[in-house]
């Protein structure tokens, strides 16, 4: 039986903090499918489209290419744990930095765990060196020209760059 674990976020882009979990998500489940939530009325910083590639490119920079092959992209826009049952996934996985993650988290999990019983929420804790990292930090401190490498995979920063100074700044 071929074991799914459902990774859900905006990715808006991907950063290092969520190749952490995407990392121990692939070490727990055959294949993690990573649903990007499209959310009408918000704007992202990136098309969907574009946070596909991102993913994927980062994907095949840091992780095996037999690793990088266990991971789809897709998009959602209904409720998680409907999205994790059309997918057939075992669980949900989320990323936990800190006590306010936790708590919301909670929350979430126990939610969707009254929604769905047999899909169980995996908490994963951020590793030391990315837990300081936010997507919405990071599109912050790019539109305002800071160094954004430390916090994103390579092939993330250059577009990141550009497209949060446009002007070229
Ligand atoms: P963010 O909260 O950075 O805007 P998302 O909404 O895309 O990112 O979050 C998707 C999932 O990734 C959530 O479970 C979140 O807790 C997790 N995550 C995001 N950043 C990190 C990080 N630095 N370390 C661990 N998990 C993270």
């Amino acid at each position: 039986m071929t074991r799914i674990a459902l990774y859900p976020g905006s990715f808006d882009p991907v950063t290092n903090g969520h190749m952490d979990i995407l990392r121990q998500a692939l070490a727990l489940a055959d294949k993690v499918v990573v649903a990007i939530g499209i959310h009408p009325g918000k704007s992202p910083l990136f098309s969907f489209d574009e946070r596909v590639d991102l993913i994927h490119a980062s994907a095949r920079a840091e992780f095996s290419a037999q690793d990088a092959s266990r991971i789809d992209v897709i998009a959602f826009d209904d409720l998680v744990i409907d999205t994790a049952r059309s997918r057939k996934a075992a669980c949900l996985v989320r990323g936990l930095r800190d006590g306010t993650d936790l708590d919301y988290e909670m929350q979430m999990a126990g939610m969707n765990g009254t929604l769905e019983p047999t899909i169980r929420t995996i908490f994963l804790p951020a590793s030391p060196g990315v837990r300081h990292i936010t997507a919405t930090l990071v599109r912050q401190i790019a539109k305002m020209g800071g160094e954004i490498s430390a916090f994103v995979p390579e092939p993330v920063a250059d577009p990141l760059k550009r497209r949060a100074t446009p002007a070229g700044k």
